[in-house]
């Protein structure tokens, strides 16, 4: 069985302590200030269920006053004009090296807001935001336009990348930093002005880097921090006319909301959404390989994570071998508190809304005849308060089960057998997500041919859920609009101008 321990915990740094201690603000036009509304609201630690800090919730007033903050930065030019494009070069790098310089605290940060284990965070997540904006930090000297060779005789041509404006970004809770690190990276590296608005789950890292922007010496109103509700603070910022662009992460339901919401003003909106990913496993992969990679692709970050691979295909001749293979690797998943001494692999699901919401799942797929072969239990014991979820496997799924068609966004698999390749490449297309997908094959023809069939955003092949901020990244059909990182990223989060001049 998944295994627990007797706790003992990482000591809380001093400045982690005193930052909670602190009274929480908006960030708006390089000021700290309380919601115009005084209205507060709670961030807990989904380890214990305790409360950690007490975070302003910004109404329509206050997101008016960070639009209009963001807005005159953005038309003073003070970002995109008056620095040259190697000063923004330095600033974007400098911001890069204070992630790095505080990163155990913003790993506290986001173990505590969170609940996934600080290990975790400090190998993974925090650098990897440090080396996002680093990758972005490179970009500003390098936003070139084309001179066109048009066919009206004397006449020049050409074109320039400008930035959209004033961009509201909205992330969700599985990576607080990375998902933040990965919007505002690629905004700020094309010369926009930015408007974060964190998930109500996990405000802290969000406000703690709004300090960096300060330390590294960004313009005021070139980054603000808006802390709330979606409801309230999202939606007003997806409906402010003077707001250029929506780069929204997170559900599908809600960014149906975010696109019928700004159709008023038009403005352009991209979107990273859910998914149900595919993983097949062939039978003549590397089982050894693709029994780790299975087991990791749905249980890291606990399957919190918009690319789990949860739906797990399995070729017929290997599925028992298969399937305990990836039984008795998820039997040594260690699972703990976020801020544990004993370097769990997993934390607690993010909240109490997202335990309910995976334990029902979990009844759902009992109900309509699935049976799990491990897992498939809240945890209690020492971790009784906290919101744990065993690892939980699914056999005997058919594709029309709740549990099989729907994003979980927790740790759960559903294991299924398919005889060839025919029938799992169109098993795999048959959901309206297109995220990712993933196979384990030696056979290079099968490897070219799904990579190529698969109506996905990103194929992993004897690998999974790996990116890199040089790589493009979204989603087909219902995963998305649009793709964050390289260049494609500065391409989101910018327009394009042609400039025609008569020669004479
Ligand atoms: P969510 O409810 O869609 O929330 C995401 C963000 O949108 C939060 O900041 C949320 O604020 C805000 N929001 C909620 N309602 C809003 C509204 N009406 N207008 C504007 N903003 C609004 O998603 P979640 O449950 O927090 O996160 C899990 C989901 O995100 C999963 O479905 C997952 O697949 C997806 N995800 C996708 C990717 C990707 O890269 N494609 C990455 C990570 C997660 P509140 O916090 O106040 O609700
Ligand atoms: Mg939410």
């Amino acid at each position: 069985m998944t295994l627990t321990f007797p706790e003992t915990y990482v000591d809380i740094l001093p400045e982690v302590s005193a930052f909670l201690e602190q009274e929480h603000r908006l960030y708006i036009g390089g000021r700290w200030a309380p919601a115009r509304s005084g209205q507060t609201f709670e961030t807990l630690d989904p380890s214990t269920g305790k409360p950690l800090a007490r975070i302003s919730s910004a109404q329509s007033e206050d997101v008016d006053l960070a639009v209009s903050a963001a807005r005159r930065t953005f038309d003073s030019g003070a970002w995109h004009h008056n620095l040259t494009p190697s000063d923004r070069s330095r600033l974007i790098w400098r911001l890069a090296e204070l992630i790095d310089a505080h990163a155990p605290v913003l790993a506290q940060l986001d173990s505590l807001d969170n609940g996934k284990p600080v290990g975790k965070a400090l190998k993974s997540d925090v650098p990897l935001s440090a080396e996002h904006f680093r990758y972005y930090a490179g970009w500003p000297t390098k936003i070139e336009g084309a001179t066109i060779p048009v066919s009206t005789p004397g006449m020049l041509n050409y074109t320039v990348r400008e930035p959209v404006g004033v961009c509201g970004l909205i992330v969700p809770w599985n990576y607080p930093l990375l998902m933040a690190a990965w919007k505002i990276a690629p905004a700020l590296a094309a010369g926009n002005c930015i408007i974060l608005k964190p998930a109500e789950q996990t405000p802290l890292s969000a406000l703690y880097l709004a300090r960096l922007f300060e330390e590294a010496g960004f313009p005021p109103g070139v980054f603000n921090v808006l802390t709330g509700f979606g409801e309230t603070a999202g939606a007003a910022l997806v409906e402010h006319p003077a707001v250029d662009k929506i780069g929204f992460t997170g559900s599908v339901g809600v960014a149906k909301t975010i696109v019928r919401s700004s159709a008023a003003s038009l403005k352009r909106v991209s979107l990273e959404l859910g998914g149900k990913s595919p993983n097949i496993v062939f039978a003549d992969a590397d089982l050894e390989q693709a029994v780790v990679g299975a087991t990791w692709a749905i249980f890291g970050n606990n399957g919190q994570s918009c690319t789990a691979g949860s739906r797990l295909y399995i070729q017929r001749g290997v599925f028992d071998q298969v399937l305990e293979g990836v039984a008795d690797e998820t039997a040594k998943i260690r699972v703990g508190m976020g801020m544990s001494a004993h370097q769990p692999d997993l934390g607690p699901v993010v909240s109490q809304e997202q335990l309910e919401t995976v334990m029902g799942y979990i009844h759902d797929g009992r109900g309509s005849g699935a049976e799990t072969v491990i897992g498939g239990q809240r945890m209690g014991g020492a971790l009784a308060d906290g919101y744990f979820i065993e690892p939980t496997i699914f056999v005997r799924v058919q594709d029309r089960m709740k549990i099989a068609e729907e994003e979980i966004f927790g740790p759960v698999v559903c294991a299924m057998p398919f005889d060839d390749p025919a029938e799992v490449l169109q098993r795999a297309n048959e959901t309206p997500f297109g995220l990712a997908a993933g196979l384990w094959t030696r056979d290079l023809s099968t490897a070219h041919r799904f990579a190529a069939r698969l109506q996905v955003g990103t194929v992993w092949i004897n690998t999974w859920g790996d990116t890199d901020a040089a790589s493009p990244f979204g989603g087909y059909k219902q995963s998305g609009h649009g793709r964050e990182m390289g260049k494609d990223g500065i391409d989101l989060y910018s327009e394009v101008k042609s400039v025609w001049i008569r020669l004479g």
